[in-house]
């Protein structure tokens, strides 16, 4: 080994000890007489220090390592007169009487230090420097304790971890595939799985009634923010349980992992409000609640007095934001340019004010006597020192802004502290979306979630009532898990996909394999799957799963330090019966 010890481990307990330290050096200070070296290991930092007089051609040496130099040191632990008690080592630092270079480094690009001085893109290219700084080696260690911990959880319930193939027949979840061309069968493709889903109820059939694996999944979607091609998931199915006992079972280790990793307990069951009740709350079907600002719709209660806005919109709703009705001119303008964003699309933005005297005031008190907007603010629960924020326009469109309004109200007013965690299930999501660009339904989850038995008999006469057992685990307005009581019958399978508009030989050629299982005795099932990266973010604090990914793609989903996708040679474009089309 070349070291006794690692750089964060030694303690003033150890004084006197000789040792050996390696690692890389985070900084090297020349004071007169004396030369001081932070060396850096995964396990932290040690002083190493150089004496002139005790040892002048050592410290002149010592004096020529540079940043990032890997060396190996030899010395013993002294006491520091000047300790520094923000470092676990800060007592002591190692007297060095020998040392040698094992590898010089050039200048790194950024500072690797808490605080880097690097962009973004520079960090990304040189990876393996910024996975030296704490804030990421800190994610990183995070987050294998959370894949620990979340196979304990599971191991003691009685999950066993099947890997499931990666080369495979695509299924779809709501995104492109990417594809892979296959040498030996010309012409032809496998998928990459967008997740393990059709095999994990494959494996449900087979017998396995606990399933679970921390697996890679990958989609090709539209780059949005805070995505990755490649992503993983916690991912889980389990036989002969009822939507109840899945929710017990994962809340269990959403619980297991809260409890273990940050100490905090959730004694009571989390809460669980249906689909519609969170669209009609929150404008949202992942919902933050650590803060209240729940919707109020007044449509009716505004209408007949002559605004012709508000007469002619199918909803207007409000949220009271508390204590803003001294909000100034300035303060409601950038409130109203931030709900006319093209992103957000309101069209404009009304408000009521209810003075700490209790007097009301208004923009469009034009139409409407003081008595009425007093009517009009009580109704919506608004009080002395309260402001009101109104949206109007069409229902589903207007409470999407709201939404946004709400969240926005949220973080002006400090009410949502990434150390306050709150999570709840959202329940009985419908089971199908009408896309109105193919004119077409899609599932809203995807075509192997099972419609409610009650709603089954609208599936033909109006598929949009059919709700599904369907469930999203939400924790601070994040969706980190989604799943569904799945389809276990032929019959309702394949009707599933009449409904998605696939014709019988289509549905036979992507799902007959899922299909014939189906009718080798398939059990009843259901499962979920927990976005693993967004978990470990939120558990960090971090913004974007992007800090929490040892090796990330960036927004244009490319690896920026091996400089990838790129193209491959002919030979092998000839091999694969590919031709390239150059644009
Ligand atoms: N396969 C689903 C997904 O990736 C999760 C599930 O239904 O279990 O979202």
């Amino acid at each position: 080994m070349y070291r006794t010890h690692t750089c964060g481990e030694l303690r003033i307990s150890d004084k006197g000890k000789s040792v050996t330290l390696s690692g890389w050096i985070q900084r090297s200070r020349n004071l007169g007489g004396m030369t001081f070296i932070d060396l850096r290991d995964r396990y932290g930092l040690t002083q190493l220090v150089f004496n002139m007089d005790a040892d002048a051609v050592l410290c002149n040496e010592a004096r020529r390592l540079g940043r990032e130099f890997v060396i190996e040191a030899e010395g013993k632990v002294a006491e520091r007169s000047n300790k520094n008690p923000k470092m676990p080592t800060g007592d002591i630092e190692i007297q060095v009487s020998k040392f040698r270079v094992l590898n010089a480094a050039e200048t790194p690009p950024f500072t690797i230090e808490d605080e880097s001085d690097g962009g973004d893109e520079l960090r990304m290219k040189y990876r393996y420097l910024d996975l030296r700084r704490n804030p990421l080696k800190n994610n990183l260690l995070l987050r294998h304790r959370m894949a620990f911990e979340t196979r304990s959880y599971f191991n003691s319930q009685h999950f066993i971890e099947v890997e499931t193939p990666v080369l495979i027949k695509s299924t779809p979840e709501g995104a492109r595939d990417f594809v892979v061309p296959s040498r030996v069968n010309p012409g032809q493709f496998y998928a990459l799985p967008q997740s393990p889903q059709t095999f994990k109820q494959l494996l449900m059939v087979a017998g396995y009634d606990r399933y679970m694996q921390i697996v890679k999944c990958f989609r090709d979607e539209g780059l949005r923010a805070d995505r990755q091609p490649e992503f993983t998931q916690i991912d889980c199915e389990m036989s002969f349980v009822h939507q109840d006992d899945i929710l017990a079972m994962f809340e269990g280790m959403v619980k297991q992992l809260f409890r273990a990793i940050k100490g905090i307990e959730f004694d009571k069951p989390f809460p669980r409000i249906s689909y519609t009740e969170a669209m009609e709350k929150y404008g949202n079907d992942k919902p933050d609640i650590r803060f209240g600002m729940e919707f109020v719709e007044i449509t009716d209660r505004v209408k007949g007095k002559g605004f012709s806005v508000l007469d002619a919109s199918s909803y207007t709703g409000c949220i009271v934001a508390p204590g803003c009705s001294e909000y100034t001119r300035k303060q409601l303008d950038e409130l109203t340019e931030f709900v006319k964003k093209p992103q957000i699309g309101a069209k404009g933005l009304i408000y009521i004010r209810i003075s700490a005297d209790g007097s009301v005031k208004s923009s469009m008190d034009k139409f409407y006597t003081p008595d009425e907007l007093a009517g009009i603010a009580a109704a919506t629960g608004a009080t002395a020192g309260d402001l009101v924020l109104m949206l109007a326009g069409d229902r589903t469109e207007t409470q999407k802004a709201l939404s946004e309004l709400r969240l926005e109200m949220g973080n002006r007013l400090g009410l949502r502290q990434k150390d306050e965690f709150r999570p709840l299930w959202v329940l009985n999501f419908p089971l199908l979306e009408w896309d109105a660009e193919t004119k077409r339904f899609y599932a809203m989850h995807h075509p192997f979630t099972s419609p409610k038995a009650e709603d089954l008999h609208y599936l033909d006469s109006d598929p949009a009532r059919v709700r599904a057992n369907a469930y999203d685990c939400v924790i601070n307005g994040v969706e980190v898990g989604g799943g569904s009581i799945r389809i276990h019958e032929e019959q309702l399978q394949k009707k599933m996909f009449q409904v998605l508009g696939f014709t019988d030989e289509e549905a036979e050629r992507q799902f007959g394999f899922l299909m014939r299982a189906f009718r080798y005795g398939a059990p009843p099932h259901g499962g979920i799957a927990f976005g693993f990266d967004r978990l470990v973010s939120l558990f960090a604090g971090e913004d974007s799963i992007r800090d929490v990914i040892a090796f990330p793609k960036n927004n244009a989903g490319r690896d920026v330090m091996a400089d990838c996708p790129g193209e491959i040679s002919e030979e092998q474009l000839k091999e694969l019966s590919i031709r390239v089309k150059k644009s």
